[in-house]
């Protein structure tokens, strides 16, 4: 049998959610740049055969630590734990999956309305030292308990006056009867460093490498391309819409008179463009979506 050795040299290695919440989109992002590898199942690692980069699977939790501790070159993690733990290491990227915040929530019905309310109370939290932190901002040291599961109900069972717990779309919250009073941070997953391996030539030319492709798939998803057809009559109404990347092409169509314009569209404003577009007088508008873009 082959030795298992996943440091092989000036291979890469990340660790990733081996399963929770963050590890579908994970996945999807490391084939979106062109990475193969095995993913299924309970492996510990896999080795991607196209890229000097090894994979690790752990618990979230753990990740942080790997890479401030150089067990690991890279880690895609949610920010709330890089924050957590004292900032291991370097982010080097917002992945745009994983949103959630950390927020203070109270029972609905209780007098508490804003942090320092809390200052002589117990708050319950997976997240001690973003919680003691912030409410240190605040100019309160209210007692902290923590606790790793369904920190929601602990306000219910009297264990806390309020919690501070992850949410994405506050309907944990309302399920449980709590009110949220504060945010204590603003999460997505993050891609993470080791400083050393970003000193380490080898290591920091691929990871660049990665970054690279981590751009350029974003990149494509913030924009669509499109393409119009317009009498060029249209054009200055049609160029005030769409700047397009540097600029707009343009290309004379066999009608004269009329023009194909191709352009990207960022995605955030697509249908209020479309409706300006239509408005100055582009019609047969075409729609494709990008699949890499390099600025
Ligand atoms: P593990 O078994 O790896 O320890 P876990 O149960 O601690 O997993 P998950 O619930 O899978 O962790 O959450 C992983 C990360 O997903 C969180 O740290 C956070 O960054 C992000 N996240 C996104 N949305 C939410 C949400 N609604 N609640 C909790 N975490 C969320
Ligand atoms: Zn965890």
């Amino acid at each position: 049998m082959p030795k298992l050795d996943i440091n092989g040299g000036d291979r890469l290695k990340l660790a990733i959610q081996r399963s929770g919440r963050l590890t579908e989109d994970t996945l999807a992002l490391l084939h979106a740049i062109g990475l193969d590898f095995e993913s299924y199942g309970q492996r510990l690692f896999s080795r991607c055969r196209n890229f000097p980069l090894s994979i690790l699977y752990g618990r979230d939790d753990d990740i942080p630590e790997y890479v401030g501790l150089g067990t690991v070159d890279l880690g895609i993690v949610g920010r709330n734990l890089v924050e957590e733990e004292g900032r291991p290491g370097t982010v080097l990227r917002d992945l745009g999956f994983g949103y959630c915040a950390l927020v203070v929530a109270v029972l609905r019905d209780s007098r508490f309305q804003d942090p320092a309310d809390l200052a002589d109370c117990t708050v319950a939290t997976s997240y001690p030292r973003s919680v003691r932190r912030f409410f240190a901002d605040h100019g309160a040291a209210p007692e902290i308990i923590t606790i790793s599961g369904s920190v929601e109900v602990a306000p219910t069972l009297g264990i806390a006056d309020a919690i501070a717990d992850l949410t994405a779309t506050g309907s944990s919250l309302l399920l449980n009867d709590l009110r949220p009073i504060a945010t204590i941070l603003e999460s997505q997953a993050v891609l993470v460093a080791n400083p050393a391996a970003l000193d380490h030539p080898e290591k920091k030319a691929n990871i660049d490498r990665l970054l690279l492709r981590i751009d350029a798939v974003r990149a494509a998803r913030r924009y669509k391309y499109v393409m119009m057809n317009a009498p060029e009559s249209a054009l200055p109404a049609i160029r005030a819409v769409v700047p397009g990347l540097k600029a707009p092409t343009i290309v004379p169509l066999a009608d004269p008179g009329w023009v194909a314009v191709h352009t990207a569209l960022e995605e955030e404003a697509f249908w209020e463009s479309i409706e300006r577009l239509r408005a100055a007088g582009a019609t047969e508008i075409l729609v494709s979506s990008l699949e890499k873009l390099l600025l």
